[in-house]
């Protein structure tokens, strides 16, 4: 890819500690495998294992984990230039658990953790100036000074030309209240060109208990270049100002559907950086749109979203059925 062409991902890096031992509660746990995570820094990586250029900027503890996270981003070949590490907060963890009657259990360790403590004058700009596309969660907009940082990195990327791109990925259990996440969640909606959301994410923001085209077009704004709304293995609704309609997924056997998600949008921006047309082109649209939904199959397919994220050569591989 062009060296203009950088995608930089903002936002929370941390890791998941998963149960060695499936459908037990946390209590119950033997022990816990160290995954890393953080949707943002997925999608960097899945970037970046597509062959593109990506930067991810965020806060770690300036500890043992956040030396890990940092260094698994620099064998992936993220740019590092807008990780910083803060020294009294520690890096963020998050235990999780699918218990056996199939609710899942969380437990953060953000009290606060470093991440949560990033602030605006600490933000690299000139990386920030530098991206051709932005991409962005919600996480960071629950608590300042981060929210502040984020909305600061957006403002800087926004006004230097980059294309906004917007995955809330709701974690409702880290917000105050279900009215604040959606609020909060919607506060920053007019400013994406790209915004992708799952199913559940589509209930959840306009309330309506259908996934439709009438409900998807109530959360489109007239910047908006295009609306993604991904259904696991029924694969992607898409909407644009000029077309709409839907790309069947890949029938895999899912083993682990985490990071899914991270790996289509990652997949998509690294599609659009390459050729904006895709954007106005139906067509083009439905072949990347193509591509991802088989990125996000391939990550299902095998446990932890970053070791799970495919190279190029795997997803041609899917797709031309070999
Ligand atoms: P999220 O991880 O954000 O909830 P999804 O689960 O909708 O997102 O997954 C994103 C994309 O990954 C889907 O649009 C689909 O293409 C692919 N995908 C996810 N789960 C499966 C599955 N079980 N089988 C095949 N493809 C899947």
């Amino acid at each position: 890819m062009a060296s203009g062409d950088l995608i930089v991902s903002f936002g929370e890096m941390l890791i998941d500690f998963v149960p060695t031992v499936s459908g037990v509660s946390l209590a119950e746990a033997p022990g816990f495998l160290k995954a890393p995570g953080g949707a943002p820094a997925n999608v960097a990586i899945a970037v970046s294992r597509l062959g593109g250029k990506a930067a991810f900027v965020g806060k770690l503890g300036d500890d043992e984990f956040g030396q890990m996270l940092a260094g698994i981003l620099k064998e992936n070949n993220v740019n590092g230039d807008g990780i910083l590490f803060d020294k009294g907060a520690r890096t963020a963890l998050a235990f999780v658990t699918l218990k056996a009657d199939g609710d899942r259990e969380f437990m953060f360790y953000r009290n606060p953790s470093a991440d949560m403590l990033l602030t605006p004058e600490e933000l690299n700009l000139d990386l920030l100036r530098s991206a051709k596309v932005f991409h962005y969660g919600s996480i960071s907009l629950i608590v300042e000074p981060c929210r502040s940082a984020h909305m600061k990195a957006m403002e800087v990327a926004k006004a230097a030309g980059a294309l906004m791109s917007y995955d809330p990925n709701l974690r409702l259990p880290l917000w105050p209240s279900a009215e604040e996440a959606r609020e909060k969640i919607k506060s920053i909606w007019d400013k994406a060109d790209i915004i992708k959301v799952s199913d559940v994410e589509l209930e959840f923001l306009t309330g309506s208990n259908k996934i439709d085209d009438e409900s998807a077009m109530s959360l489109w704004h007239p910047n908006l270049k295009l609306l993604l709304v991904t259904l696991g293995e029924k694969g992607c609704n898409y909407y644009t100002k000029g077309f709409k309609g839907s790309v069947d997924a890949f029938h895999v056997k899912a083993i682990d559907t985490t990071g899914a998600g991270d790996s289509f949008i990652g997949a998509m921006l690294c599609k659009i950086v390459a050729d904006l047309s895709i954007l106005e082109d139906e067509a083009k649209l439905k072949q990347a749109i193509k591509f991802a939904n088989a990125c996000g199959a391939i990550t299902t397919t095998k446990k932890g979203a970053i070791p799970a994220l495919p190279n190029e050569a795997e997803v041609l591989s899917l797709i031309n059925g070999a």
